[in-house]
């Protein structure tokens, strides 16, 4: 199977209002480059290292998305030209994304990383955290972020009953911040939820974001 005949196989699942980022972490920009070459616009990392150079190399119209744990200060190196950030888990990373742009004249769409795997490793804020940040009043001064919505990674399972509660939940917690935020976060309305795995479950669940790179580009080239 070509990344071609892959992308195609995934897409042919996915409903529309559902963007497919292409997670191309551990790829040459070969790879990168066929997909780009069928259409695909966008695509994600998650090691600032990597994302600075592939960016560098490749064709200056794809949506690049950063969605993995994110230094502040790295955030300097992407902020001139990522679109999205997938795993914002502070409000003062917030903030430093959000001065980064400031500098470049830019807007950059962020989601919140929710915890909501059973595993202890992984990152996130928890629901009390999540709802602390979504009602601080700083909110308001971040005018070159755009606040889109949660991220989360359901647990590592075979147990499909497990993944689709804990993506449930993640639409419970987008759900609630709208009703908490009502009008002072409009745009709050995206799901960064599903990869090679479990995007069939996350998109019953209510993803509007899969984020998929083994199934399109094979297996890790470490
Ligand atoms: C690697 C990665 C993915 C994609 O994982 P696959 O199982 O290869 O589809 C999605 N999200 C994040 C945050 C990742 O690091």
């Amino acid at each position: 199977m070509s990344i071609s005949d892959n992308l195609q196989g995934i897409l042919k699942n996915v409903l529309p209002g559902v963007k497919l980022v292409a997670i191309s972490k551990t790829n040459p920009v070969e790879n990168i480059l066929q997909a780009y070459n069928v259409g695909q616009m966008a695509f994600g990392e998650n090691k600032v290292q990597e994302l600075v150079p592939k960016y560098q190399l490749l064709p200056k119209d794809i949506e690049w998305h950063m969605v993995g744990h994110l230094q502040t200060n790295k955030i300097k190196y992407i902020a001139p030209f990522v679109h999205w950030i997938h795993s914002i888990d502070s409000l003062m990373l917030l903030q430093e994304v959000n001065k980064q742009a400031y500098k470049y004249n830019r807007s950059i769409n962020c989601l919140l990383q929710v915890h909501i795997a059973a595993e202890e490793s992984k990152f996130g804020l928890n629901d009390e955290e999540l709802i602390d940040l979504v009602r601080s009043p700083i909110l308001k001064d971040l005018t070159n972020i755009q606040l889109k919505g949660l991220m989360g990674m359901a647990t590592f399972t075979e147990n499909e009953l497990q993944i689709r509660n804990e993506f449930h939940k993640l639409s419970e917690l987008l759900f609630k911040v709208q009703t908490i935020a009502g009008n002072n976060l409009p745009e709050f309305k995206e799901l960064s939820m599903g990869m090679s795995s479990d995007y069939l479950i996350a998109i019953e669940e209510g993803s509007t974001l899969i984020r998929i790179g083994s199934k399109i580009f094979g297996e890790r080239h470490y």
